[in-house]
């Protein structure tokens, strides 16, 4: 049976802009958020590294859809087989987006967390792993009970590859070896060298895996050209927040590995044992790290945001937010006391996210009175990437100081943490003007309210 539905699809930019094709249409794009000095102004969501509003498209799709709603992989009804379908479908788009070897398999999740766990959890045993320290937490973490090394903040890509090469070479893997790259940071922004980080793993027989969270929603990603052996990414991202993501990647350590979750779905058959027990015989597919009922809103919305981002070319969107990108770092530029956070230096190649302080300035302070005082959506602290942002801001772990208070911000004295200004596709020039604007006039003349620490955050006072 095949499935087919009718979906408004929308993928077209449909609003005018200065550049390129113009932003792809999102919700929330007429939403308006009260000012503390009086007034509404409509909101300007730059914080697309954390969760990316979801593209209209994907909303109608998945609006389309939810009639046909129904269980997957169980049921014999006419809504349970499409829905089935529609799950599978899915797959193969999600295959077809990443450029995945005929042999690799799609693993449905619920984020890219929830990825790189899974796949520590099905590392061989006694494989050895290798991360940098400047991963997310997420790419960081779940290799804690494995044979980890934790290399150092490299300065330049050349540098990363040969951190790693040399890793490789100290602690040359004779079993399996896992490298775990970022493509793109969610602090700097800055793309990794993948390709050759890949390259220079598997040349000592290690695999890779390549935490694309930030990468997938900017850059096409290609399994087979970077030529790397899993990537995993978010659909909350990539434009599609109903709380699903994928595991990509070769089919054998993850078929070898106990289920992730032991359930029903991840099971071919169960059997009484005549001892007592119970005998499993588990799937060697995707289903067997599926188990429960598996989130087809959410499966079907990343698929949908796939084809969506596909279908507007990615060559567009990346001259677009290259745009985009040009005219913050050209604006941060001519503002005194802001310090962008890089690693790889100006001219190192970026998606849309960066990161920077202000001297003088707690930076939850500046967050707040952006959001406040102007209805921009920035985020502010360690980015779930502590030791890079502490590297990059040569700080160490303590707590921020008051808002505003001098001893924490004092010019020159070295920030405690962070504000992370991120857009993407569906981010029009005004947002990111009137963001460059706001740093300058904040700069200039300082926030117009009074705000004060409410759980360690700053907030605006009540007058
Ligand atoms: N990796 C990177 C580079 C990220 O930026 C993030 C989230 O910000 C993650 C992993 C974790 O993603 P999620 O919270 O969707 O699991």
């Amino acid at each position: 049976m095949s499935a087919t539905l009718n979906t408004t699809a929308t993928a077209a930019a449909a609003d005018s802009d200065t550049c390129c094709a113009g932003p792809l249409p999102v919700l929330g794009r007429d939403v308006t958020v009260p000012l503390v000095t009086g007034g509404e102004v409509p909101y300007a969501a730059l914080d697309y590294a954390a969760s990316a509003p979801a593209l209209q498209r994907v909303w109608d799709d998945v609006a389309a859809y939810a009639p046909y709603y129904g269980s997957v992989h169980r049921g014999a009804g006419y809504l349970s087989q499409l829905s089935t379908d529609l799950f599978e479908q899915s797959r193969a788009t999600v295959a077809a987006f990443l450029d995945c070897r005929p042999s690799d398999q799609v693993v449905f999740t619920r984020s890219t967390t929830d990825s790189l766990n899974l796949l520590a959890r099905a590392l061989p045993a006694g494989c050895r792993v290798f991360v940098f320290e400047t991963e997310h937490h997420a790419s960081l973490l779940p290799w804690r009970d494995a044979d980890v090394s934790y290399l150092d903040a490299p300065r330049t890509p050349a540098e990363a590859v040969a951190t790693l090469e040399r890793a490789l070479a100290d602690r040359e893997p004779h079993g399996p070896a896992l490298v775990c790259v970022t493509g793109a940071s969610n602090v700097t922004g800055e793309l990794w060298p993948v390709r050759e980080l890949a390259a220079a793993a598997h040349a000592h027989g290690a695999r890779v895996v390549l935490d694309a969270a930030q990468l997938a929603p900017h850059h096409p990603v290609s399994v087979r050209d970077l030529d790397v052996d899993w990537v995993a990414f978010s659909g909350h991202k990539l434009y599609a927040p109903f709380g699903s993501g994928v595991l990509a990647g070769r089919a054998d350590w993850l078929q070898e590995a106990e289920p992730y979750l032991a359930g029903g779905g991840a099971s071919r058959t169960v059997a009484r044992h005549a001892d007592g027990g119970v005998d499993v015989d588990w799937h060697t597919t995707a289903a067997r790290h599926e188990a429960g009922s598996p989130n087809v809103i959410g499966v079907y919305a990343i698929a949908s945001a796939c084809k969506a981002l596909t279908e507007a070319g990615f060559d567009e969107l990346v001259a677009r937010e290259q745009h985009l990108i040009a005219r913050v770092r050209a604006g941060l530029a001519e503002v005194p006391g802001v310090r962008v956070l890089s690693l790889f230096g100006d001219d190192a190649p970026r998606v849309g996210v960066i990161s920077f302080v202000v001297d003088g300035w707690n930076s939850s302070h500046f967050a707040a009175a952006l959001s406040a005082e102007y209805g921009i959506g920035v985020r502010d602290g360690l980015f779930c990437a502590h030791p890079l942002v502490r590297t990059l801001l040569g700080s160490a772990p303590q707590e921020p100081g008051e808002c505003g208070s001098p001893e924490a911000t004092a010019p020159g004295a070295p920030s405690l943490n962070a504000i992370r200004v991120s857009f993407g596709a569906g981010t029009p020039d005004e947002h990111v003007d009137r963001f460059v604007g706001a740093v300058r006039e904040l700069v200039a003349d300082g926030a117009k309210w009074r705000y004060h620490q409410e759980d360690g955050r700053c907030v605006p006072a009540s007058r």
